[in-house]
């Protein structure tokens, strides 16, 4: 087979928009790793200064540099590997073919990398491929996401029309999109990628800008250990994230759309290809879209591992071949943010939830929560818990339902220690505050926060401080060392969750309050502010383990 040259693979990607990261991506399947020659070609081709391209690059954990087999193999020390029998010499360390950890991988790269696991979190059932369909709501509780994911070949475009797809698009053109801005605002849907900024503002404030063209961009870069709930969507349901996209793109002015895809989930990359191909071919993306005056043109762009690239700015600045540190803001995205020009930085799950609101109303979706909450929230529960998986839920459901009536409480014997919020970005919630409500306020009362909404739970046999101190580890490794609040206070406190500091419990607890209270209020994003939380919640739950460690 002969294999593209340096020439055309450049001559391929070029004229596309964002096109370093699939340029990137083509030398390196062609080669299994990024030559001289290749950074060399690439720099010329997209006129990146070669030293700023070579620190991009090595920027992001995916690009091998060194040829396959020319170096020594290393031992693993991640925490999986240890569990497994750790000295084992991995093999994948050394080796530069692309790795497709796709969150089932249980080797060193997605853990050194800080993908999904801490000790015993991930269930075996989550790291099949294509993962498990979401179960039916347990609850009985009406669903938005998930209405309809189970119907049989929803993936298809044939299945999706068939139980009422791209309806809410046809609905939605014969409109103006101002109209579809008011409905979107009404429904009080807000970011379910952890901020939880209102979507309708958002899309209006775009609408608003000025500066053309307009984008929408999908952060689908789902990197935070414990979530998983994005990708249910993208492997059982694309068509509805793409609808979501189509209709952000109506109501914004956006002629252009951008997924930005975890690198991890290299089959949902080729299976949203697919997706989109045939929506194309249906005269559903591109030029005058179901015969109307709308067009919109739609790309797939996949990350190569630094989780970092979640928060926005980093996400942009990487979509735009630039070293992906996080922006400063303001100015923001919705004036300021692909090429500078007005973008709408939407999560997949607060797409996917666009079209169903569309069809069922705002008065509908608002209805979904309890105790005059609106909506519900995709919550992705693992660790110590007997059914683990993706539920939705309403907003204001109570926890404990939640972890007992849902999913059937930890295992049989044992006693829940802790469950941590957002992923690992709101820390551990324990004790009395797991009396806590599924909704923002709730949980932040509690000094946590909700977030992307992934809850891994601990049960009373784990070493909670050992588990803290691979949080830590976690965030020490994808600090992207923009900030030294952050760059360096990661690393102190995964040194004091180790043991490390003063042996005196009193003055150690008040160095390490100190130093989470500096890198909360100087750190430059949301990586280096929400580590401590993971310290914070341990003195305030578990002082004596602490005090334990510290002495031992
Ligand atoms: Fe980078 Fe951390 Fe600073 Fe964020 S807080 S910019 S991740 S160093």
């Amino acid at each position: 087979m002969n294999l593209p040259s340096d020439v055309e693979l450049v001559a391929r990607w070029r004229g596309e928009p964002a096109p370093l990261l699939p340029l990137l991506h083509a030398f390196h399947d062609r080669d299994g790793y990024l030559s001289e020659s290749a950074i060399t070609a690439v720099s010329k081709g997209l006129r990146i200064p070669r030293a700023e391209l070579f620190a991009t690059i090595t920027f992001y954990h995916h690009f091998a540099r060194e040829q396959p087999g020319q170096s020594a193999p290393r031992v693993c020390t991640g925490p999986i590997c240890a569990l497994r029998g750790a000295g084992k010499l991995c093999k994948d360390l050394a080796n530069a073919t692309p790795m497709p950890c796709a969150g089932r991988c249980d080797g060193p790269i997605p853990v050194l990398k800080g993908h999904k696991t801490l000790i015993g979190t991930t269930p075996s059932a989550l790291v099949q491929t294509p993962s498990p369909l979401p179960v039916p709501n347990p609850g009985g509780h009406e669903e938005c996401v998930f209405a309809e994911i189970r119907t049989p070949g929803r993936a298809t475009l044939a299945g999706y029309r068939a139980s009422g797809g791209y309806e809410a698009l046809e609905s939605a053109l014969a409109r103006p999109p101002a109209d579809l801005i008011e409905l979107i605002v009404d429904s009080q849907l807000a970011g379910r990628g952890g901020a939880g900024f209102p979507t309708g503002q958002k899309w209006r404030a775009v609408a608003d800008a000025a500066g053309q063209p307009k984008s929408v961009v999908c952060n689908a870069d789902e990197g935070e250990p414990g979530c998983f709930k994005d990708r249910a969507v993208l492997e059982h349901d694309p068509h509805a994230l793409l609808e979501g996209m189509l209709l952000a793109a109506y109501a914004t002015g956006a002629p252009r759309a951008f997924i930005y895809l975890r690198y991890e989930y290299p089959e949902i990359c080729d299976l949203l290809e697919k997706a989109r191909a045939d929506a194309r071919a249906a005269g559903l993306i591109g030029p005058a879209i179901l015969g109307s005056d709308f067009s919109c043109e739609l790309y797939i762009r996949r990350g190569a591992g630094a989780y970092i690239c979640g928060e926005e700015g980093s996400l942009l600045n990487s979509l735009e071949g630039k070293h992906p540190y996080p922006r400063n803001r303001p100015p923001f995205p919705v004036t300021h943010g692909f090429e500078n020009l007005p973008t709408a930085v939407n999560n997949v799950e607060t797409l996917a939830s666009v079209p169903q609101i569309v069809r069922r109303g705002a008065e509908w979706y608002r209805g979904l929560g309890l105790d005059g909450r609106a909506g519900t929230k995709v919550i992705s529960l693992s660790g110590d818990i007997q059914h683990a998986g993706n539920y939705e839920v309403p907003f204001g459901l109570p926890l404990q339902t939640l972890l007992h009536d849902w999913a059937g409480g930890p295992p049989a014997g044992r006693q829940i220690q802790a469950v941590t919020m957002a992923g690992l970005s709101g820390g551990f919630l324990a004790g009395d505050d797991l009396d806590a409500t599924l909704d923002e306020p709730s949980i932040r009362k509690r000094g946590s926060m909700l977030g992307a909404a992934g809850i891994m739970v601990f049960d009373d046999s784990r070493d909670i401080v050992e588990v803290a101190r691979q949080a830590m580890a976690f965030f020490a490794e994808e600090s992207c060392g923009k900030c030294f609040p952050c760059r360096i206070g990661t690393q102190r406190l995964e040194e004091r969750l180790s043991g490390a500091g003063p042996s005196d419990f009193a003055a150690w607890k008040s160095e390490v309050a100190d130093m989470g209270a500096a890198m909360k209020a100087t750190s430059a994003c949301g990586l280096g502010m929400a580590a401590p939380f993971i310290s914070d919640s341990l003195l305030k739950y578990f002082p004596n383990q602490i005090a334990q460690r510290i002495h031992a």
